[in-house]
């Protein structure tokens, strides 16, 4: 039987409707939340956690969570809050800023309007959450201020139990060239994003110690890294969205990592320049995939006298157009 209650992750924030479904005999709770969607709790954080008598989240912290589980792309299978799961969510992710949430509910509407051709006649419930919006009114007032900007038209508004609900809600023109935009990825965040092979021990301190100063000192681009906004897997489209909002992707190939060479891949053909690196033994001895052998591929060695770093900025600042220094 199923029990209807309130979601353990979202609580109240949204407003949505959960149910418990039964799991037999297993140590974890199985909730299927219309906001969260399909996750399990293992008994042991469900009681240090989530237990209704002890719990200490912040509204923040219910916010982040509920964004990341309904954002997920793996949704058949049920997302499983365990230790580590909870303690790499709240020690490493944050809601998205305002300028993100806003092209995110651009996206959204536009997404939402083109797959019905009609304005969204009262927004869903998961609308506030797969934006990534601290609270409800938070959520409006964004709503309202993307309506002041001209870039979205709100048919009606109406009061409700202190909240106000908008109603037909559809893109201007204006509206729509911004989300042609944001799914080209031509917007620019002002960053660079590093495809690379997770947790090596030479690679690593590489690239915390010699890329990123290099590229900010270089381009004053930040380089960001999946590790920088959470852990690969538990949020696999933001590392999309990373990509496709980057400015430029370094990619490391001296692992052959399948995953960096799929993320160079999609930034090519976002249009996006792609700045091809690796170590100069393996480039030496086995090349790289000859897919990217046309590629200029800038080598680099932990020695660190091979000039990568100047090679490095000198290509980036050629991608970029960005003029030689004076
Ligand atoms: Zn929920």
């Amino acid at each position: 039987m199923n029990l209807n209650r309130s979601c353990p992750v979202c609580d109240q924030l949204w407003g949505a409707s959960c149910r418990e479904l039964p799991t037999y005999g297993r140590d974890t709770t199985h909730y299927e939340c219309d906001v969260c969607g399909n996750f399990q709790i293992t008994g042991t954080v469900f009681a240090s956690k989530f237990h209704p008598k002890i719990c200490s989240l912040t509204d923040i912290q219910r916010a982040a969570m509920s964004h990341i589980l309904c954002t997920r792309e793996s949704k058949d299978e049920p997302c499983i809050i365990d230790t580590t799961w909870l303690s790499d969510v709240l020690s490493s992710s944050t809601l998205p800023d305002p300028i993100t949430q806003a092209s995110s509910a651009i996206r959204y509407i536009g997404d939402e309007v083109s797959g019905t051709g009609s304005a969204i006649s009262k927004p869903n419930v998961q609308f506030p959450a797969l934006i990534g919006a601290p609270n409800y009114h938070s959520f409006t007032s964004l709503l309202t201020d993307l309506a002041d900007q001209n870039l979205i038209k709100i048919g009606s508004s109406v009061r409700l139990h202190g909240y106000t609900m908008h109603y037909d809600v559809d893109l201007t023109l204006q509206g729509w060239e911004k989300y042609q935009e944001l799914q080209l990825g031509r917007i620019s965040s002002g960053y660079g994003f590093i495809a690379m092979q997770f947790s090596d021990p030479i690679l690593d301190p590489f690239v915390e110690e010699v890329v990123k100063p290099a590229v900010m000192n270089g381009t004053g681009y930040e380089l960001v890294h999946m590790r920088d906004v959470g852990r690969a897997g538990i949020i696999d489209n933001i590392m999309r969205a990373q990509i496709r909002d980057a400015e430029f992707v370094i990619a490391d190939l001296t692992h052959d990592n399948s995953g960096a060479y799929w993320e160079a891949g999609y930034a090519e053909g976002l249009g996006k320049p792609v700045i091809y690196i690796c170590e100069k033994d393996k480039f030496d001895k086995d090349k790289t995939h000859f897919d990217t052998s046309h590629c200029t591929t800038v080598v680099w060695s932990a020695s660190r006298n091979c000039g990568f770093e100047e090679e490095l900025i000198a290509t980036l600042r050629r991608s970029l157009n960005i003029p030689p220094h004076t």
